[in-house]
């Protein structure tokens, strides 16, 4: 049998249950082999009645100690009661019409149970416990099912396929006493028919390791085939004057991540690094920086930025800085008038604009540059790959930044920017106090007013997060005027209230924006649309309503526009919400690393839903698990690194079977975008 052909040859599948299987996505025998179970019931390991977890099901191993007794309840319903004893203590089971399994039971015969053991102070019973043979002391295997093909007939095919089957290992004897994998086939017995939970560890760890090392094989193979030349070289002569005209002095984190892109820029490699920061850890002059040495190395740089908001905000902050230089700054965005758009493009193309600062219009095909050779990206995630491809084609080779708001995991950042270089800014500028976090209910709402007012009198400024109703734009924008026309009305009524939100005009939106930067706006009523770079030092205090709305990296997001100042910042979670997203948010006021909240993140919500669906583009993990694996993903690393410096090419014979495995890989990580 081979692992391409069709299910429906193995023996006991046949036609109708193909079928079955295809509504699972599975038509082919090696399909059919990664099919992995998701999770397994553990029987090889009975526990005794004492030991029983109260909260969820498990393995008990106890004889039949009474009669069976059969209590009729009324018309087609019988339960049966009995005792049992695992030698220590009794448990009553009871089941439900289930005459088969009574008739099974046998006094002083013993069995194993599976199910929750409900226990009080004089009781301890079972409710429609699985009940097994001792027999079948093993670890089951539990598959995705679907109506028709249930997880035991799968785990039958499973067998009848891996009987004599010897399925090809990519990876030679070497590396596999290297790294301490077991054989395929071992791991794929061991993966769906373990016979205790110390086999399937083995097994699993094997074939996770495969799937991440193939994974950033195809990632490191695909970066070290780029292109490998450019003409544009950027020197840091410069730096030294900038640093005199810059309003601070750099932090550490900030120098090193400038040396990096430096080195980079002038090493006649194009550069693509990720500059990895956390909200408010000073990315924007890194890219000052940068844009400031392009100029003096006779380059042109352009800025993108995902938001109208945050292009002139950048805008202003460049112009701010650089206000005593020879440079030419322009902005360049969808609310630039016709004719002023055609100005400005025009002094882009003949060279007398020096750094562009813009948002999605800068892609357009019109827009020409003399000499481009720096392209900064701010939160990038936000860009698609093709808008990414379309920018690198308006230079020569440009060099690319990438700056991400976003503390990523590592395993996350190396797989979704896996063709990127990576700096990190993992200090803040000092002087900065750590943002104080606290959840609470709306009972207490008016205190929470209170503390807002007490601040606004002192001179500080602050944001109130708008409920999100529904991801529904209108429902939003509905709910956050009305909470604003409240609380201007009435909670907040002798303060200068403003009211921000993604429907409002890009002028509008740049009015309200400045009137709150320079203080004649108190507070601030807003959707979402705060959630990147917004930069007001003096605001110090936030407020997010219905906070259990949103992901735990969302919530850093939006906490992060607050606590850039010298003053104390304040961030005020309100949610109704109790149990589960409650922990969440309490996780929230443990921390201020946007690291550990990104990690959390991950956690819960696993790599899908991390960065958005649309946008993350990563294969589909079938074993292994990001925010559980790291050990095993680093491991696969250096393994991966290891072959591409002792065989780049991959051309020893020993290396055939991975070097077809990672050309197949190649193949799909091209149509997600890795190039
Ligand atoms: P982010 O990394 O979130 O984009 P910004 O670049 O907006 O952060 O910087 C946040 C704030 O910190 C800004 O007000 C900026 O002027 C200030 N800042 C940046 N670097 C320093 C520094 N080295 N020392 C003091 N303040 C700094
Ligand atoms: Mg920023």
């Amino acid at each position: 049998m081979n692992s391409y052909d069709n299910i429906r040859y193995v023996k006991g599948v046949g036609e109708k249950r193909a079928e079955l299987f295809r509504q699972l996505g599975i038509e082919s025998v090696g399909a059919l082999l990664h099919h992995y179970p998701r999770g397994y019931i553990d029987r090889s390991n009975p526990l005794k009645l004492h030991e029983a977890p109260f909260d969820r099901p498990c393995c008990i191993k106890a004889k039949v100690f009474s009669e069976i007794r059969e209590i009729y309840v009324r018309h087609r319903m019988t339960i049966y009661k009995f005792f049992a004893n695992d030698g220590e203590n009794n448990v009553e089971i009871t089941l439900f019409n289930q005459k088969w399994l009574a008739e099974k039971l046998e006094f002083g015969k013993e069995f194993l149970f599976y199910g929750i053991v409900n226990r009080t102070l004089f009781s301890c019973e079972m409710s429609s416990p699985e009940i097994y043979d001792v027999t079948e002391q093993t670890v089951m295997p539990v598959y995705r099912q679907t109506a028709g093909l249930n997880s035991k007939t799968i785990s039958k095919v499973i067998a009848t396929v891996l009987q004599g089957f010897e399925p090809y290992d990519p990876f030679p004897q070497e590396m596999r006493e290297k790294y301490n994998l077991i054989g395929l086939k071992q791991a794929l017995l061991g993966i769906h028919f373990p016979q205790n939970m110390r086999e399937l560890e083995a097994a699993r760890s094997r074939l996770v390791f495969q799937e991440l090392f193939f994974l950033q094989t195809g990632i490191l193979f695909q970066k070290e085939t780029r292109t490998a030349f450019t003409p544009v070289k950027i020197n840091g002569n410069s730096l030294s004057k900038l640093k005199e005209i810059l309003p601070f002095a750099l932090t550490e984190a900030q120098c090193k991540a400038i040396d990096d892109c430096l080195k980079d820029m002038s090493s006649g490699k194009p550069m693509s690094r990720l500059v990895q920061g956390d909200v408010g850890s000073g990315k924007t002059a890194v890219a000052v920086a940068l844009s400031y040495c392009a100029k003096h190395s006779g380059y042109q740089s352009v800025i993108m930025a995902p938001t109208e908001v945050l292009a002139v905000q950048h805008y202003k902050t460049f112009q701010n800085i650089l206000a005593d230089t020879d440079i030419n700054i322009a902005l360049l965005t969808g609310s630039v008038t016709k004719a002023g758009k055609l100005k400005i493009k025009e002094a882009i193309s003949n060279g007398k604009i020096d750094i562009v600062i813009g948002t999605h219009a800068v892609l357009q095909e019109d827009v020409t540059f003399k000499s481009l050779g720096l392209i900064v990206t701010d939160e990038q995630h936000r860009f698609g790959v093709e808008q990414r491809t379309s920018l690198l084609n308006k230079g020569n080779e440009p060099h690319m930044l990438v700056m991400s708001a976003t503390p990523i995991p590592r395993t996350m950042s190396l797989i979704f920017y896996g063709d990127l270089d990576i700096s990190i800014i993992d200090t803040l500028p000092k002087g900065r106090q750590p943002i104080k976090t606290y959840l609470i209910d709306s009972e207490i709402r008016p205190r929470a007013y209170n503390y807002i007012r007490d601040h606004l009198d002192s001179g500080r400024q602050g944001y109130i997060v708008c409920p999100m109703v529904e991801e529904n734009e209108t429902v939003d924008l509905a709910s956050a005027v009305k909470y604003y026309e409240e609380i201007s009305t009435k909670d907040f009524k002798a303060y200068k209230v403003g009211l921000l939100h993604g429907k409002m005009k890009p002028k509008e939106k740049d009015a309200v924006m400045k009137a709150f930067s320079q203080g004649e706006i108190q507070l601030l009523v807003s959707t979402t649309v705060i959630e990147v770079g917004i930069d007001v030092p003096n605001a110090v205090i936030m407020l997010i309503e219905n906070a259990e709305r949103f992901g735990l990296s969302q919530l850093h997001q939006l906490r992060g526009r607050i606590g850039r100042g010298q003053h104390a910042s304040t961030c005020i979670l309100l949610s109704d919400r109790k149990g589960d997203t409650n922990q969440r948010l309490k996780f929230m006021c443990k921390t201020v690393d946007g690291f550990k909240v990104a990690d959390e993140d991950l956690r819960l919500r696993g790599p899908g839903d991390f960065l958005g669906k649309r946008q993350h583009g990563l294969p589909e993990l079938k074993i292994a698990d990001l925010s559980e694996d790291m050990e095993l993903f680093r491991l696969a690393g250096n393994a991966a690194k290891e072959l591409y410096a002792t065989d780049p090419k991959l051309e020893n014979p020993k290396n055939a079977p991975l070097k077809s495995e990672i050309a197949s890989l190649f193949k799909t990580a091209r149509q997600y975008g890795y190039n």
